[in-house]
């Protein structure tokens, strides 16, 4: 135990409502906690991004003590206790699990199926992921808890399970992304046993529901750390697991341009969430697929399809592959193949396509993709720049520009016209 005076966590950090909570608990007669992300990263310094209570309450008595309260979950229930837009997760101890009255199941590889077992403090530690997780402040004397060497790990900047790394990457595989992620996030190292584990036990993440894997993938790649996550899952054999063909592409690269598209993808939304910017993810699944995509799509255009329906096919079996590993909502694959589909249109310079293609919703997202194919490579330096020119002409200009006699002088590429060709068809 860390008493008030022998770790830096000081209740002017933590969320007014959280408090509240913690109070009301202690008032009536619980042992109240904060605990997990908000503990670690309070005590980093950083602003936690929620925070997470524990008490000895069962679920049904904390739905007693605060009437803006809602329990949810089926695996375990918890209490989400409602503060306007701010919710506090408040989490009964969990037990150890007892095998004998089959609240706790593990199916035939060691994963936890069913894990609904109240306990004490000391059971609940054992149920988590990592050691820095693990730290437990106290409302009563705000001290700091340790079962597990948490705060030693803090110092030492460590991702260390609790217990054995083997039996807990298999209980739960998406602990394995977890590393990668707090690793990443927190600067911190991942400890050599865990490494070991992770190495040996990635195929296991194929195992999870490919929802729930979505939702990982989400933290993982857009919270601002992407680029690093995706070289260290790509290290541990976590990243083909959850995009084998953007893997497969991977390591048949030709001059090293799909890796530099997709870093370069990865790059430009870790800078925009840097710069407190907007990022979506299907401009990212976009880009991580979008060399699967052209293999297929060059397949069978070499077998004759024509152009148009040689990228629906390939998004088709691209996408209803992708989705089987990581679930992806009906409006992100719509979205995906729109941003595909406009990237063609760049093409066509001449007549009224431009200034149409220019209201497109998707217009804006579809633009950054060209560019950032232009930028690695993928299309051509100049086709972007005109279309950068073109969105800030005035009507004038831009009639100016897509002039056909104006165009012919730039040279209009033959596969620009075998595309033209195929316009009436190549609509959404
Ligand atoms: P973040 O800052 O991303 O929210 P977090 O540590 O709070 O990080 P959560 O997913 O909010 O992560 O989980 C809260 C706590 O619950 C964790 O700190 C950890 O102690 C525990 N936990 C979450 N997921 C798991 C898991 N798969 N296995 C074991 N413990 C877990
Ligand atoms: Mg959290």
């Amino acid at each position: 135990m860390y008493a008030r005076s022998e770790h830096t966590i000081s209740r002017s950090q933590v969320s007014d409502n959280a408090l509240k909570v913690l109070y009301k608990l202690k008032k009536e007669g619980f042992d109240a906690y904060l605990v997990g992300g908000c503990v670690r990263d309070l005590l980093l310094g950083r602003e936690p991004k929620d925070f997470d209570v524990v008490t000895n309450a069962d679920p049904e008595e904390i739905k007693k003590i605060f009437r803006n309260c809602r329990l949810i979950g089926r695996r375990f229930r918890l209490a989400h206790v409602h503060f306007g837009k701010e919710v506090i997760e408040v989490a009964t101890f969990r037990g150890k699990g007892d095998e004998q009255n089959e609240k706790q199941l593990l199916n035939k590889e060691g994963r936890l199926l069913r894990d609904n077992v109240y306990g004490t403090i000391e059971e609940d530690v054992w149920r988590r992921d990592f050691t820095v997780n693990s730290l437990y402040y106290n409302i009563k004397d705000y001290s700091v808890v340790d079962y597990v060497g948490g705060m030693e790990d803090h110092q030492a900047g460590k991702i260390k399970f609790i217990g054995d790394a083997e039996i807990r990457c298999k209980e739960d595989p998406v602990r394995m992304l977890r590393a990668v992620r707090f690793a990443v996030k927190l600067g911190f190292n991942i400890d050599e046993e865990c490494q070991k584990a992770i190495h040996e036990n990635s195929s296991l993440l194929a195992s999870i529901p490919p929802a729930r894997l979505y939702d990982e993938m989400l933290k993982l790649f857009l919270t601002g750390y992407g680029l690093q996550t995706f070289e260290m899952l790509r290290h541990f054999g976590l990243f083909q697991i959850l995009f084998p063909a953007t893997e497969k592409s991977l390591s048949v690269e030709e001059e090293g341009f799909p890796k530099l598209f997709l870093i370069k993808a990865l790059q430009n939304s870790d800078n925009r969430i840097g710069d407190g910017k907007t990022v979506t993810v299907y401009f990212l699944m976009a880009a991580f697929l979008w060399e699967p995509l052209q293999t297929i799509a060059k397949k069978l255009l070499s077998q004759g399809v024509i152009e148009y329906m040689a990228y629906q096919d390939a998004a088709n079996e691209v996408l209803s592959k992708q989705v089987k590993l990581t679930a992806m909502p009906r409006y992100i694959t719509t979205a995906i193949r729109e941003l595909w589909t406009l990237q063609p249109k760049f093409n066509t310079r001449v007549g009224t396509k431009p200034a149409k293609l220019l209201t497109h919703p998707r217009f804006r997202a579809a633009y950054d993709f060209l560019l950032l194919r232009a930028e690695t490579g993928g299309a051509e330096q100049e086709l972007a720049e005109w279309w950068t020119r073109y969105q800030s002409a005035n009507e004038y200009e831009q009639r100016k520009m897509t002039q056909p006699s104006r165009n012919r002088k730039t040279g209009l590429k033959r596969n620009h016209r075998r595309s033209n060709q195929n316009k009436s068809k190549d609509t959404p």
